[in-house]
C-alpha cells in the first residue's frame, strides 16, 4: 500500500473522448463545457481530436471550437490525432501536447484506421519526429491494451512490445487504455507491472472504462502499484462502441470522490465537478452514468 501517490494528475476526456461516442452536439456547448471544466481545478483536459469529419462528425469543428475556448493558464489542453495529417493540424492550432493512438491488437488497428498496428507504429514514429521538431510532446496511447472487441484478449507481452516500440522511437509518455472495459484489478497488475520493470523512467498514464463494472476497481490496483495518472470523463461521458447501450469512461467526479477520501489528492473541486456532470448531461440530454452524480458526494446529507 506504501506506494499509493500523495496527488495523482487527472485528465479530463469528455470534450473529446467522452463527446466523440455521443450524438453531435453544437460547438457552442463544446465550449462552454471545456471552459466550465477548466474552472474545475483539473490540471489537464483532452479537447479535441482532429479527424476527418466524414469519419468523425462530433469533431468536425475542432478548429472552432478550440477558437473559442477560453484557456486557463493553469491547465495543459490536448488534441488526439489519428494520422500526420491530423498531428499537423492539431499542431498549427497551436497544441502543444498531442495523443496519438496505436490499438495492440492488429484486428482492432485495421478497423479503425485500416491498416495494421507496425504500419500504425511506423507513421508514429514520423509524427514524434514532427511532433518534437515544432516544440511539442507526444504521448503514444496503446488502445485494446487489456483486450479487444474482435480478437478477445491481448497478451500482455505484445502490448508491452507495441509500447516499446513508442518508446524507442521517442514517445514522451505511454497511455493504456481498455477500450472495451475488459481489464480487472489482476490483469492491472501483470500490465503495469511489466511496464514498470522494462521501462521505469516512462510517464504511464491509464485509461479505463467502467464498461463492467471494473474501472475503480482497477484505479484503486494502479494507485497500490504507484501509477499517478488517469484519464476520466466528466459523468461518464461517452459509451461504448461495441456495445450499444453500455457505459464508457469512468467518471471523473467518481474517480475525485475515492481517491481524495484516500488521502490522494486531484486539484480537483468535487462540488464543480459534479455541477460540470450536471450540465454535461444537459448538454447530451440523457443521463449519465455517473453514480457520484446521482446520489452526490457521501457526506451529503438530508433534512432529518
Ligand atoms: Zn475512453
Amino acid at each position: 500500500m506504501s506506494d499509493v501517490p500523495g496527488r495523482i494528475s487527472v485528465r479530463e476526456v469528455g470534450p473529446r473522448d467522452g463527446l466523440q461516442n455521443e450524438d453531435p452536439v453544437p460547438a457552442a456547448a463544446k465550449i462552454a463545457l471545456i471552459d466550465r471544466l477548466g474552472r474545475t481545478g483539473v490540471s489537464r483536459i483532452e479537447a479535441v481530436s482532429f479527424v476527418r469529419a466524414e469519419a468523425i462528425p462530433q469533431m468536425a469543428d475542432a478548429d472552432e471550437v478550440w477558437a473559442g475556448v477560453t484557456r486557463v493558464p493553469a491547465v495543459r489542453y490536448s488534441a488526439l490525432a489519428p494520422n500526420l495529417r491530423g498531428a499537423r493540424r492539431a499542431l498549427d492550432a497551436g497544441f502543444t501536447e498531442v495523443e496519438v493512438v496505436v490499438s495492440a491488437s492488429d484486428t482492432h488497428n485495421r478497423k479503425n484506421v485500416n491498416r495494421g498496428t507496425q504500419e500504425s507504429l511506423d507513421d508514429i514514429a514520423v509524427i514524434l519526429a514532427e511532433a518534437h521538431g515544432r516544440g511539442a510532446t507526444c504521448q503514444v496511447i496503446v488502445s485494446t491494451a487489456w483486450g479487444c472487441p474482435y480478437e478477445g484478449d491481448v497478451p500482455v507481452e505484445r502490448v508491452l512490445r507495441v509500447a516499446g516500440r513508442a518508446v524507442a522511437d521517442g514517445a514522451d509518455s505511454v497511455s493504456f487504455g481498455d477500450t472495451t472495459g475488459m481489464a480487472t484489478p489482476r490483469r492491472v497488475r501483470d500490465l503495469v507491472g511489466g511496464f514498470r520493470s522494462r521501462f521505469p523512467a516512462v510517464p504511464l498514464n491509464l485509461h479505463f472504462h467502467n464498461t463492467r463494472g471494473t474501472g475503480l476497481a482497477n484505479v484503486l490496483a494502479a494507485l497500490e502499484l504507484g501509477v499517478d495518472d488517469f484519464d476520466a470523463s466528466v459523468g461518464g461521458l461517452g459509451g461504448c462502441p461495441y456495445a450499444p447501450g453500455a457505459t464508457g469512461n469512468i467518471a471523473t467526479e467518481e474517480l475525485v470522490h475515492m481517491v481524495e477520501d484516500m488521502g490522494v489528492g486531484t486539484g480537483v473541486d468535487l462540488a464543480a465537478m459534479i455541477d460540470a456532470a450536471a450540465e454535461a448531461e444537459r448538454i447530451v440530454g440523457r443521463e449519465l452514468p455517473s453514480q457520484v452524480l446521482r446520489a452526490g458526494p457521501r457526506t451529503r446529507t438530508i433534512p432529518a
